[in-house]
């Protein structure tokens, strides 16, 4: 395997290794991240990756296009299929650039817009203080209820019409529920602002129909193709036609130059991959999952926010389990079990320190993992918990070996062939 690569370059070439058997040995349930496909990883280790092909297919600043047209055409078809969208486009480097090119096309610095705040599961580019997009535009947080956990629409109305913003950012990193896109979409449009649905996290399951499309609603969609999608590191934007020319425009020649073709044909790929009824059954699944993984944990004592998940994603409050986030998810890593620490809304602690941990399913489900593994999980996330409660770490390598045993059971996509 990877012959030149190894004679090449020894030391990255074991640290791959190192990590494809960390992928494999291990439960990933950053919910976040995923595996793709063989096919998907191919495509991204191809000679694609050598073409400069600054602009769009028929219009591009450099010959030698015949091939790189025809893949972007295709993904961009693809996405469009997939999503019933009326424009896409592929070419964003990742989900973050694809938010600052909606900022591009429609804002001035120092305009104002709204998103949901970082601590109440919002991402950073919707405005957050520290980002780009809270430094350079003026910028108006909304939260959730601090009883339900879920967004506040009452708020959301009076702030817009307080501070009649041109952009409205809904969606974000730690929401367990099902987004309400037509009641963003009333709001947007009662204060004349351009409604922006970032479905970076559940682009899969928006795909696959396990959550409602935002489609018809948001005039503009971003995402990232990494995630749910279960395609490489990548960013996408959606939007309607009247909004083609300006999305086109901000993300090239606006934000960026030369799309990453090796990253193009890959998203074509992944799109292929998630119009057939197996992806359907995948998105079904992966909240089925979520589901069963959250009963197991409600009736182990933990406090999920919200109360549940609709989605692949479960935000755990653990100050009833008096651990904080960041060494439950540290003990849980030497268990075998990876997520990450993280705030939770109206969280007393620091971000870098927070009461909560993040959690989902769309990697386990990418494995063929089910309802049963889940309550499995369920039991070695409480057991390592305790255990890390009480300073034992024998407890925790004896789950790893657990782990070990499971993960064998179920390969990976695309790390089928690592030996264990
Ligand atoms: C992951 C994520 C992003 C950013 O994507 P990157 O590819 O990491 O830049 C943007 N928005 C949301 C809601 C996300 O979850």
């Amino acid at each position: 395997m990877r012959e030149a690569l190894t004679r090449t370059d020894p030391e990255i070439a074991r640290l791959i290794a190192s990590e494809e058997r960390r992928q494999a040995q291990k439960i990933r349930l950053i919910p976040s991240e995923n595996y793709v496909s063989q096919a998907v990883l191919e495509a991204t280790g191809t000679v694609l990756t050598n073409k400069y092909s600054e602009g769009y297919p028929g219009k591009r600043y450099y010959e030698g296009q015949q091939f790189i047209d025809a893949i972007e055409s295709l993904a961009i078809e693809r996405a469009k299929k997939l999503f019933s969208a009326e424009h896409a486009n592929v070419q964003s480097y990742s989900g973050s650039p694809a938010n600052l090119a909606v900022y591009l096309a429609f804002l001035k610095p120092g305009d104002t817009v709204m998103g949901m705040a970082l601590p109440a599961g919002g991402h950073l580019t919707h405005g957050w203080s520290v980002s780009i997009t809270g430094k350079f535009f003026k910028s108006v947080a909304y939260g959730v209820r601090k009883e339900t956990g879920r967004v506040d629409f009452d708020e959301v109305r009076a702030l817009a019409r307080e501070h009649r913003p041109k952009l409205i950012w809904c969606g974000g990193t730690a929401i367990p529920r099902t987004i309400d896109f037509p009641a963003f979409a009333g709001i947007a449009k009662e204060v004349g602002a351009v409604l922006v649905a970032d479905i970076a996290h559940i682009a899969g399951l928006v795909a696959g129909g396990a959550h409602p499309s935002p489609v018809g609603h948001a005039e503009v969609v971003t995402t990232t193709t990494h995630k749910t999608l279960r395609g490489p590191r990548g960013g996408m934007i959606l939007c309607n036609a009247p909004h083609a020319s300006a999305i086109d425009k901000a993300v090239f020649p606006g934000l960026q130059g030369g799309p990453h073709n090796h990253t193009t044909a890959a998203i074509a790929v992944a799109l292929s991959e998630a119009a057939t009824d197996p992806f359907r059954n995948y998105a079904a699944q992966v909240v089925a999952n979520a589901r069963a993984l959250a009963e197991e944990l409600t009736a182990r004592g933990y406090d999920l926010v919200s109360g549940g998940t609709d989605n692949h994603l479960l935000l755990v409050d653990l100050t009833r389990q008096a651990i904080a986030g960041k060494p439950a998810a540290q003990a849980l890593d030497r268990a075998g079990l990876v997520l990450n620490y993280n705030t939770v809304p109206f969280d007393p602690r620091k971000p870098f320190d927070p009461s909560g941990i993040r959690l989902g399913t769309p990697a386990v489900t990418s494995r063929g993992m089910k309802e049963s593994e889940m309550r499995q999980i369920g039991r070695w996330l409480d057991e390592a918990i305790q255990a890390a409660k009480r300073n034992d770490p024998s407890t925790l390598d004896q789950i790893l070996g657990a782990v070990g045993e499971m993960t064998r059971a179920f390969p990976a996509p695309g790390l089928d062939s690592i030996a264990p």
